[in-house]
C-alpha cells in the first residue's frame, strides 16, 4: 500500500499526501479504530476538526476501568495517547468533501485556516459524529436529523461502498463511549480482514504461551518475558500517575445554545 510522500527536505509534501487509511474524526470511536489499525501495521491517519460530544459530560462514570469515574477530557486524552503510541499520526483539519473508490483510492478535501488541500488514501473510516456531508458523492445512506446525519452500515462497520468504512455514533448506535469504542476497534476489525491484514485477538501474552505449546506467535502479537512485563507495568504506572498527579486543564464544555462560544465553553473563573 502507499505511504506518506516526502519532499527533499523531509517535510511532508502536502500537495500529494497519501495515506492506507484516512480515518475522519478523532473523537472516542475514530481514536479507538486508529489503535487497531495502526497496531496492525496499517498507516493510519486521523484527521479532526471539532470536539468530541463527549467533552460536554462533566464526570465519565461508566466506561471500563474507572471505578471512580474520570474526567471526560482526560479520557479523550488517554484515546490519543494510545492510539499513538500504536503508532497513528494526527492532524487538525475538516474533511469537507470525498471521492474516489477502493480501486482508485479515496480522495479527500481537508479544510484548516482557510486553506485546503487533499490527502489521499487507500481506504477511509469515518467516524465523524454528527456530520457525513462529506459523503454526498456516495451511494450510501444518510438518515437527516435536525444538525445529526447517521450513516447506514452492515452493523460490522461497511457501508456497501468498498473500502469506506463508518463508525461510532455516526452509525446511529447507542449514544455511549464505551459503545463507540467497542464500535471504532469492531470497525477496525473488519477492515483489516476485508484488508487482509493479520490480526489476532491475544495481543501480549506470556513467554511461551504459544511456542512451549509448538505453535507459532500469531502476527502481531507477542510473547514477553517477567523482566519485560515488569518494565511494561512499571512504565504503565508511572505514565498514569502522571496523567491522574494534577487535575486536567481542558476547559468543561457544555450544549453550545447555552454559551455564547461556539464550542460551549464553560467558564468556571479559574
Ligand atoms: C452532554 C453529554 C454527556 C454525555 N455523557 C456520557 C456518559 O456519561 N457516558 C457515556 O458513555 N457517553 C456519554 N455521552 C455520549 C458520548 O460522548 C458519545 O456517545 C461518544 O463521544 C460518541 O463517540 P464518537 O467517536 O462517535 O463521536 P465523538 O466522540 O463526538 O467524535 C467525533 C469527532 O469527529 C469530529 N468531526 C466531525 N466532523 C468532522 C469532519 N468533517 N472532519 C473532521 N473531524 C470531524 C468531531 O469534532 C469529533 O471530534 C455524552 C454526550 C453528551 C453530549
Amino acid at each position: 500500500m502507499s505511504s506518506e510522500p516526502t519532499t527533499t527536505d523531509g517535510s511532508v509534501d502536502r500537495a500529494t499526501e497519501s495515506h492506507e487509511l484516512l480515518i475522519v474524526g478523532g473523537g472516542v470511536a475514530g481514536l479507538m479504530a486508529a489503535t487497531f489499525t495502526a497496531r496492525a501495521g496499517v498507516e493510519t491517519l486521523v484527521v479532526n476538526d471539532g470536539e468530541s460530544v463527549l467533552n460536554r459530560n462533566a464526570h465519565l462514570e461508566n466506561v471500563p476501568g474507572f471505578p471512580a469515574g474520570v474526567d471526560p477530557r482526560l479520557f479523550g486524552e488517554l484515546l490519543k495517547s494510545q492510539a499513538t503510541r500504536n503508532g497513528a499520526a494526527f492532524q487538525s483539519v475538516r474533511v469537507t468533501d470525498l471521492a474516489g473508490s477502493l480501486d482508485e483510492g479515496f480522495v479527500a478535501t481537508a479544510e484548516a485556516d482557510d486553506a485546503s488541500r487533499e490527502i489521499h488514501a487507500d481506504r477511509v473510516l469515518v467516524a465523524s459524529f454528527p456530520d457525513a456531508d462529506f459523503l454526498e458523492g456516495f451511494d450510501v445512506d444518510v438518515r437527516e436529523a435536525g444538525q445529526k446525519q447517521y450513516v447506514d452500515d452492515d452493523s460490522h462497520g461497511r457501508t456497501g461502498v468498498e473500502g469506506l468504512y463508518v463508525a461510532g455514533r455516526v452509525t446511529e448506535r447507542y449514544h455511549q463511549a464505551v459503545i463507540s469504542a467497542g464500535d471504532g476497534a469492531k470497525t477496525a476489525i473488519t477492515l483489516l480482514h476485508d484488508a487482509e491484514v493479520p490480526f489476532y485477538n491475544d495481543w501480549v501474552v506470556p513467554e511461551g504461551y504459544f511456542t512451549d505449546r509448538g505453535r507459532e506467535v500469531p502476527p502481531g502479537c507477542e510473547e514477553i518475558d517477567a523482566t519485560e512485563q515488569q518494565a511494561r507495568q512499571a512504565e504503565s504506572r508511572a505514565a498514569m500517575q502522571e496523567y491522574f498527579a494534577e487535575p486536567h486543564d481542558a476547559k468543561q464544555r457544555t450544549h453550545p445554545s447555552l454559551v455564547d462560544d461556539d464550542v460551549g465553553r464553560v467558564d468556571f473563573g479559574e
